[in-house]
Parts: C-alpha cells; sequence; structure tokens
C-alpha cells in the first residue's frame, strides 16, 4: 500500500503530495496518521492524506519510518477540509493540518550531530555522545563542526520530538485476600498509626480497590512514604495509570442554573426552525438576531439539546472573551461529562487531554473559541457561532481563516444547520439573511420583560469633570454615587488599558515612542514602565525629556489604571476591581475577578473591552462608558461597525433583572451615527444607514477585499515589492476592479519591520485567486531577500 504524505515544510516546493511505501510492520498507517518519514537526508513528520493501492511513481519508493500517534490525531473530515481551506486563505496546506491540532502536538525537530568514524566518537568533543546543534552556539564549535561535517567523520541527524505528554498517576492494587490483610493489622505495632490506617482502609474498603494516591492518601490519612514502604513490603502493587486533567475544576458545584426554563413565543419560534433543520438534516444556516439580554443562549442550548436526543454531537464557538466561567457553566450545568471546553486559558497539558476525550469519541458537545472549530468531533448535528460578528472569529496570522466560513463548510460535510447568533450581526451577515442565503430569525424582546436600559449621551466638549482630571464628567460621577448609595453594582468600560498613553515633552514637542514600532509608549504606573502594547518592549519612565532633557514633560490620555485611581480618591469607600491584560495575565485571575463581583466584594468593575460581552450580573443598574470614541476614527472602513457594536453589547450589561438600568456614555462625537444609534440600541437602523456608507464607498458587503502586505526591514525595498505587486495585479484583473495603495500601512512600522498595503476591492474576478497564488509563489523566493508578503483574504482589519 502507498501513503500520500504532506510533509512539515511550508514552502512551495513542498506543498504537495509525496508519495511512500507502507512497509508490513506498519498497519496502522490511516488517512490522518501524523508519520515520520525519510525526506531526502532528513527524517521529517508528515501527515497521511490519502492511502491507495499504487502509485503512479516509475521510480522506487521510500518506505514510511513511523506512525506517531495511536490514533490518527485528523479525522477524513479533516484531512478534506485542510485541502479545501488551502485554496482560499493562501496557507500551504502543511500549515493548516498543523493549526488543526493542539498547540503541544505541533512537531519540533531537534538537530544532532552524530559521530560516524572510530576517530571521531573517540574524540573529547562528543564523549561518545551526539550533540544538540540547537545548542552550539559559539563560533569554533560551528567551525570545528564544518571540519567534521566535510571530512565526513559524523554527520546531522533529526529527531522527531513529540511535546505532547499523557499525565500519569499512581494506582494501587491489592495482592492478597482481606484475611491476609486482618493478620497483618494485628501483626502491627501499637505505634505504627500510618500502616494501620492503611491495612483498615484495605480492610473497609476491600471492594473500592484498586485506588488512586490521591483517593487513598485522603481516605487513610497517610503519605507517600507509607505506600512506598507497603508496596516493598508486598502489601500493594503500584502501576501508573493515565487520567486526565480536569480544566473545569473549580466550575462545577455552581450549577444554579435550572434546567427547565420555559422559552418565550420568539425563542420557542426560532427555535422550532432550527430544531426542524437538525431532524432533516439540512445545511442551512440561521442568523438568530436578538437584542441583548433576550435569551439567544437558551435557544442554543434547547437546540444542542435536540441535536445530541437525537443521536449528533454538536459545536458550539463563543468569542476568546465571552469564554467565561458563566458560559461554561451554563453549558457544564444542562450537558455536564459529555461537554468539552477548548481555549486558550487552558494549560497545553489540559487542552490536550479535553482534545483527545473529542477524538475518542467521549464527549458529545463542544465549546471552544475559534480554533474549536477544528474540533475533531464526528457526527455533528449542530453548530453555533455566538456573537459572531467578533473579529476574533478571524484569526490574524498564519492560515487566515474565519472559523465562520470553516462552520459552514463543515455544516454542508455534515448535513447540519448552523447558528449565527448576535445582538449586532455582522454586516456581511446580516446582508446575507436579506438575500436570502442565510435564513433570519429575531429576538426583539428581553427574555424576562424588561426594556433595555436608557441610554444618555454626554457632549465632553461642553461638560464638567468632577475632580481634578478630564475623564469622568460630573453627571457620570453622581450617577456612579447614587448607585453605590443604594448597594447596586456599576460597569465601566474605558477601551484603553495603562495610565497614560503617550509622553509628551512641553520644551521641544518630543513624543516618547517605541523604538520597534510606530507607536507611543503607554505608561503603567504600577510597573513604573513605559510599554509598547504591539512588541511588548517597555522602559522605565522617564523624569526628563530623553530629547532635550527638560524636565518640563507631560502624560497624556487615559487609561484603566489613570481611572481607578481617580475613582480610588473621589471615592474613597468604594470597592473597585480592575480587569484589563495587566490584571487577568494569571490563571484563574479572570474567574476570580468576575466571582468577587458576582459575589458584591466590589461595587465596581472598571475594565477594558473585555467586560462588555456576555456578562450577566442581576445588581449592575449602571453601565458607563469613559470614552466611546477610542475606535471610531481608526482609518478602517468599519470602525462605525465595531463602535456600534461595542457600545450596544456593553448598554447590554445594564439591568438584566429586576431593577431597571442606566446607560451613560461619554463621547466627543455625540453626533456621529454610530454613537446616536447606539443610544437607541437599533441596530437595524444602523444596519440600513452603514449599507448605504459602504455602498457610496464600495466597500464590503457589496464589494469582496483583499489586502496585501509587504514588510520588510528595509523601507524602499517594501515600497518597491509593493508596487512590483501593484502593476502585477493592473496588467492582471477587470478595470472594475479597485486597486487602493500601494500606501504605508496606518501603524507604517511593526517590530521593525515596515509595512506597505495594497487593498483590492472586486465584485467578480475568476483570475484573482490563481493570480493571488502567484503572488504568494513569488513571495516566498523574495523571502532570502528579508521581504514579506501576507495576504489576507476579507480582512477584519485594515491596518
Ligand atoms: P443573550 O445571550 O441574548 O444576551 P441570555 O441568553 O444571556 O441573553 O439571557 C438573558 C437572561 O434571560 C438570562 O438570565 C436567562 O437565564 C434568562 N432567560 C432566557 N430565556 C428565558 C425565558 N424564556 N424565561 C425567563 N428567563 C429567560
Ligand atoms: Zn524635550
Ligand atoms: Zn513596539
Amino acid at each position: 500500500m502507498i501513503a500520500q504524505v504532506i510533509i512539515d515544510i511550508a514552502a512551495k516546493q513542498t506543498d504537495r503530495i509525496f508519495e511512500y511505501h507502507i512497509p508490513k510492520e506498519l498497519p496502522d498507517v490511516k488517512v490522518g496518521s501524523r508519520v515520520v518519514v525519510p525526506f531526502g537526508p532528513r527524517k521529517l513528520q508528515g501527515f497521511v492524506v490519502g492511502i491507495s493501492e499504487r502509485s503512479n511513481f516509475s521510480g522506487k519508493l521510500r518506505d514510511l519510518l513511523l506512525v506517531v500517534d495511536e490514533m490518527p490525531p485528523l479525522t477524513n473530515e479533516l484531512v478534506k477540509l485542510s485541502a479545501e481551506l488551502a485554496k482560499e486563505v493562501f496557507s500551504y496546506r502543511i500549515t493548516i493540518l498543523k493549526a488543526m491540532l493542539p498547540r503541544v502536538m505541533r512537531a519540533n525537530y531537534r538537530k544532532i550531530l552524530t559521530p560516524i568514524t572510530e576517530k571521531a566518537k573517540k574524540m573529547p568533543y562528543f564523549q561518545g555522545d551526539p550533540i544538540d546543534l540547537n545548542e552550539v552556539d559559539d563560533i569554533d564549535n560551528i567551525a570545528f563542526i564544518h571540519k567534521l561535517l566535510k571530512a565526513q567523520d559524523a554527520k546531522i541527524e533529526y529527531i522527531v520530538e513529540n511535546k505532547a505528554k499523557t499525565k500519569t498517576e499512581n494506582q494501587y492494587m491489592l495482592t492478597k485476600s482481606k484475611k491476609d490483610y486482618l493478620t497483618i493489622y494485628n501483626s502491627l505495632r501499637e505505634n505504627a498509626t500510618k500502616q494501620k490506617n492503611l491495612l483498615m482502609d484495605i480492610i473497609q474498603n476491600f471492594n473500592f480497590y484498586p485506588k488512586m494516591q490521591k483517593q487513598l492518601e485522603k481516605d487513610a490519612e497517610i503519605n507517600t512514604a507509607t505506600l512506598t514502604s507497603a508496596v516493598n513490603k508486598n502489601w500493594l502493587k503500584k502501576k501508573r495509570v493515565e487520567v486526565y486533567r480536569n480544566p473545569l475544576a473549580g466550575f462545577e458545584g455552581n450549577t444554579k442554573i435550572s434546567k427547565d426554563i420555559k422559552l418565550n413565543d420568539e425563542q420557542q419560534s426560532a427555535l422550532k426552525y432550527i430544531n426542524s433543520s437538525i431532524e432533516n438534516k439540512e445545511a442551512k444556516t440561521y442568523l438568530l438576531e436578538g437584542i441583548t439580554g433576550s435569551g439567544k443562549t437558551e435557544v442554543y442550548l434547547h437546540a444542542i439539546n435536540q441535536a445530541l436526543k437525537d443521536g449528533r454531537n454538536a459545536l458550539m464557538l463563543v468569542p476568546e472573551i465571552s469564554l467565561t466561567p458563566q458560559m461554561v457553566e451554563q453549558v457544564k450545568g444542562r450537558f455536564g461529562q459529555e461537554v468539552a471546553v477548548l481555549h486558550s486559558g487552558l494549560s497545553e497539558g489540559e487542552l490536550y487531554d479535553e482534545w483527545r476525550r473529542i477524538r475518542r469519541g467521549e464527549t458529545r458537545v463542544v465549546v471552544g473559541a475559534r480554533s474549536a472549530v477544528f474540533a475533531p468531533l464526528k457526527n455533528i448535528g449542530l453548530i453555533v457561532i455566538d456573537e459572531e460578528h467578533e473579529s476574533s472569529y478571524k484569526q490574524d496570522s498564519d492560515p487566515r481563516y474565519h472559523a465562520r466560513d470553516v462552520a459552514l463548510w463543515r455544516s454542508k460535510y455534515n448535513n447540519c444547520p448552523v447558528v449565527l447568533g448576535s445582538a449586532t450581526p455582522s454586516l456581511g451577515s446580516r446582508a446575507r439573511a436579506q438575500k436570502g442565503v442565510y435564513t433570519l430569525l429575531r429576538l426583539t424582546k428581553r427574555a424576562n420583560q424588561k426594556k433595555l436600559p436608557k441610554v444618555k449621551l454626554i457632549d465632553l466638549k461642553h461638560v464638567e469633570f468632577a475632580g481634578g482630571q478630564f475623564d469622568l464628567s460630573v453627571e457620570l460621577f453622581n450617577a456612579i454615587k447614587e448607585r453605590l448609595a443604594k448597594k447596586e453594582q456599576v460597569i465601566l468600560m474605558l477601551n484603553r488599558r495603562g495610565f497614560a498613553n503617550f509622553m509628551l515633552c512641553r520644551e521641544c514637542g518630543f513624543v516618547l515612542k517605541c523604538p520597534n514600532c510606530d507607536l507611543s509608549l503607554t505608561m503603567h504606573k504600577d510597573t513604573n514602565q513605559m510599554q509598547c502594547h504591539y512588541c511588548g518592549y517597555s522602559e522605565i519612565i522617564p523624569q526628563v525629556c530623553p530629547n532635550c532633557q527638560s524636565n518640563k514633560i507631560r502624560f497624556l490620555g487615559t487609561g484603566t489604571q489613570k481611572i481607578q485611581e481617580e475613582l480610588e480618591e473621589l471615592l474613597p469607600e468604594a470597592r473597585i476591581l480592575r480587569m484589563d491584560v495587566d490584571t487577568t495575565r494569571k490563571k484563574g485571575s479572570y474567574k476570580n475577578i468576575l466571582d468577587k463581583f458576582g459575589n458584591h466584594e466590589a461595587d465596581i468593575l472598571l475594565g477594558t473591552q473585555m467586560i462588555a460581552k456576555g456578562l450577566d450580573f442581576p445588581n449592575v443598574t449602571l453601565v458607563g462608558v469613559i470614552n466611546a470614541d477610542t475606535g471610531l476614527w481608526l482609518p478602517d472602513y468599519n470602525a462605525s461597525e465595531r463602535t456600534f457594536e461595542l457600545l450596544t453589547q456593553v448598554a447590554g450589561r445594564a439591568g438584566r433583572a429586576e431593577k431597571t438600568g442606566e446607560v451613560i456614555i461619554q463621547t466627543y462625537n455625540p453626533d456621529h451615527y454610530a454613537i446616536q444609534l447606539a443610544q437607541s440600541q437599533n441596530y437595524e437602523r444602523f444596519y440600513g444607514y452603514e449599507m448605504q456608507v459602504r455602498h457610496a464607498g464600495n466597500y464590503p458587503p457589496y464589494f469582496y477585499t483583499v489586502l496585501i502586505s509587504i514588510a520588510s526591514k528595509n523601507e524602499q525595498n517594501a515600497a518597491r515589492e509593493a508596487f512590483k505587486i501593484k502593476r502585477k495585479l493592473q496588467n492582471n484583473l477587470h478595470t472594475d476592479a479597485i486597486i487602493l495603495g500601494p500606501t504605508p500601512s496606518a501603524i507604517s512600522k511593526l517590530k521593525n519591520q515596515y509595512y506597505y498595503q495594497i487593498l483590492v476591492k472586486y465584485k467578480k474576478e475568476e483570475n484573482l485567486n490563481n493570480l493571488l497564488h502567484q503572488i504568494q509563489d513569488s513571495a516566498q523566493e523574495i523571502k532570502k531577500y528579508g521581504l514579506n508578503v501576507y495576504i489576507d483574504n476579507e480582512p477584519e482589519r485594515i491596518r
């Protein structure tokens, strides 16, 4: 038999199938297996994407060397998907295959130098052992190695390493009869307490053995030493057994969720459509447009239930930031052990375990962020994408796939419906529903009959500020004070972390910027650092201007840290929790902060856009937005859409239960339509208006877009290459295609690379896909001159 293999080198020359002979000793080679194959002088990992009886290759095929995993990590479906996706997203197939696996399973290679001749084996340099070349950096040694290779005294070998480790724990088995243990017990000295405890546990719980070490230590109140000596005396036998890490430790036991909420009419009617598609195995796409608090989650859960009842499985995607403990608890509470959760908060080991449970068919519901769309779940009966408008569903590095597109592909493969849910659907999805490509389902009322909160706009141009800073208007401040007096809670959003977002010298006008990026550094008072939010560069806060040494420097702009300090000064009795990237780095801190707020151990939750979505706290009656304008003037055609969506979502956190909610939005642009329409929380009107804007500007969803970025350490090289690509496009596309640029990207320098970009807008271009693949391939050749070309199909962001 012959295996068709995609090998682990992401390059044009190797982006095709290589055939290998499957030796008799390797019967487990299947489609989807990871294998190790010889490739030239090296050994490489690869994926089997097909198996055939014979080959068209006339020469002699080499043998496969090894199958890496017991069970093929990829299903037939995923292997097929990788081929389709490679055509759409301008990535090599191997990059996509690897993206489908949890991080730990992506291969690691070690380059090893092995002595060949007797002379070399005796050299003190080797001391009889091979050398790991990744650890050699000394120039003299490198020269010496070259000499050895040239003289053929040594050779280089490649070893594939598998980082993924299963977790094992000790299990203890009995070796004797109950009577024997009784005899031993009676022979023990009076003061051998620990040993007596152990034997008593064995005698009393004889039928509950074998036991795991942790359990046994707890039950018998003993420690490892006692167990070791028991094994030595042959009272017990020890074995290592595989266990799963439990990523939901801490999430359990909090199942206050009732299982039998009665759906209201709107929910019921939406559910009926979805359920009928589940039953009829229809690959239909529904857009569930429901205002915040309308009970979309409840509809998803009922639909998942239907899929399970039909003997099929369900996949639910949520954005990373709304993969909150609240959400996980709800799904776990409903479907228990059948749920697997995949998100970046898990340790690599936990992810690996969850992933294997799915692959082995031990779970039926998968909940996860973007990459969970590649979960090796079989027999899918329903796919849900919550908050479908979120830009995080698009990966912004290679492979640049959109989880929604992948979900739609899988829905066709599995003959199952997709439900896209949102209070503020992406314009593209809403337009597709308009055209009948998707089916629109609407929830227009809050599930508990409460009205949406009233939203007030405050014009920061004409307002009095509380305290000495220009951040909190008197009106917002008074509203906060009022809630605190009533023991109600407040959510405040400011979409910028840190303290001040730039340093300006009033003497010479100098602004302190990142040396690697074209961006000002943000002040972080708590760590006494100025930080670059793009590349992570940081330096100590300067006392004088680094340019002219003047001490007339000012720190301007605002961030979450500064607001926290101001609030602490103005309201010393208020208990404040801050939630941003800086306070949530540690594992579990996110859940910790939300738990505290939920238990009313704090009055104010202050945070970046992290807090805008998905949170459901009944005691929150006021939501304040410190500055609504941060994203409004970004040079990006969807800046208005993002602003509208963020404000509507955060407004939806207020007044979700008995008490009426209020929202106060501070802005310098109270007349902008995105802010005006967010005030009325009227998505449909926003949709209508924004479609006109997009139409006038020839933007999506009226046009398709593709963004080509060209990056280099040398600015001229980047520009020159960009013009070359533009000419190629111009010569090959229709005249009605719009080619914008090349221009320096909005952030023209990032991590020491200069960026130029070309945006292509088009309606129909049969040639474009081909052309872009050519550009991608030649990009590989110019890589050696330090030029990088990135192709982003339907970009979420145009920098
Ligand atoms: P959304 O995701 O649409 O913003 P949720 O699904 O979070 O809304 O629902 C908001 C609140 O309404 C939740 O507390 C939920 O338990 C409750 N809820 C949902 N459906 C119903 C219903 N039919 N009857 C009563 N309460 C409901
Ligand atoms: Zn200066
Ligand atoms: Zn930087």
